[in-house]
């Protein structure tokens, strides 16, 4: 439970961290929340040689809407997303861990790490949200759909930092979060969201359904928005739908579910997120 060795720097500006990055080759880490990182160390799943600390680095935490769209900082916490008032994000960012873990963990650091049970990772691609990552070569925006490529890697370079998440704001969308665990504060068994538009004679416009821990990066539940997309948003139109959910999954079994109970869960957590969004 000791972590190997390290050291340690906190830069005051993105530049400075990016020289540290640079300097610190390979085995430098960001640190953000460390509610991820630290954990890896202490089991000695990680042993970088330098953290690089984000945590005086001004501009990266806070909310701001604008244009259609919310941006929130990278070192924004899961707390302070909460209690944003941002549908869906906050429901899902309410429901992390206990609130140690969402004083101290971010958004961004969420997003980085890329863990497939994590909760925000699906609300990203459900809302085809974008991150901002910053580089020596510049900065660059990457589409939800692009940034989780396998179990804890995305498209971030180890020389780059997330430094902002832009949400679109959905508007005239209803959203719902189901997520399945043994206790309150457990990881996500399997969760699911929901985001859905009704047309004006009722029935669905468009739906987005984005899926955790069903595969080794979150998943778009694409075959029941296609099944749901222009039928009534009655009970058995969503329940037909929500059939498809686990279609396209590879749900990594563990101790607490093999792979046919996660398929099971995503169906039964998909129908719900998918009532609650249409009610
Ligand atoms: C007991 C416990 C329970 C938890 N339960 C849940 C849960 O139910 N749901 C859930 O979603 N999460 C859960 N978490 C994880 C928590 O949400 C973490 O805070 C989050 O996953 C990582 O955020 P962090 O700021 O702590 O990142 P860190 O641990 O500091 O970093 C994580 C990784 O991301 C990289 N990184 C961090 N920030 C950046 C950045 N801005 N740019 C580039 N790379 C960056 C780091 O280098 C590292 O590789 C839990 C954690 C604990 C300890």
């Amino acid at each position: 439970m000791i972590p190997a060795q390290f050291d340690y720097v906190a830069p005051e500006s993105l530049d400075d961290v990016l020289a540290a990055l640079r300097d610190g080759g390979e085995d430098a880490k960001i640190i953000a929340g460390g509610h991820s990182l630290l954990p890896l160390m202490k089991l000695r799943l990680a042993a970088p040689s330098l953290l690089v600390d984000l945590r005086r680095v001004p501009g990266l935490s806070g909310i701001q809407r604008e244009n259609g769209s919310v941006r929130i900082g990278a070192m924004t916490h899961h707390h302070d997303v909460a209690t944003g008032g941002l549908g869906l994000a906050s429901t899902a960012a309410s429901t992390i861990a206990d609130q140690q873990v969402r004083n101290r963990g971010t958004i961004g650091g969420s997003l980085a790490h890329g863990d497939p049970a994590a909760d925000m990772p699906a609300v990203l691609l459900a809302s085809e949200g974008t991150v901002t990552v910053r580089g020596q070569s510049g900065q660059r925006e990457v589409a939800a759909a692009d940034l989780f490529h396998d179990f804890l890697t995305t498209a971030i370079g180890d020389d780059e930092i997330l430094t902002e998440v832009r949400l679109p704001l959905l508007q005239g969308y209803g959203f719902g979060y189901q997520k399945f665990n043994r206790r309150r504060e457990d990881w996500t068994m399997v969760g699911a969201c929901a985001l859905v538009k009704k047309a004006a004679d009722g029935s669905c416009e468009d739906v987005r359904v984005g899926l955790t821990h069903m595969g080794s990066t979150p998943l778009r539940a694409t075959a029941v928005e296609q099944a749901l997309r222009g039928k009534p948003l009655d009970a058995a139109s969503i329940a037909a739908a929500a059939e498809q959910a686990a279609e396209g999954t590879d749900p990594p079994a563990d101790l607490n579910a093999s792979e046919e109970y996660k398929r099971h869960l995503a169906r039964v957590l998909t129908r719900r997120a998918l009532e609650d969004a249409s009610s």
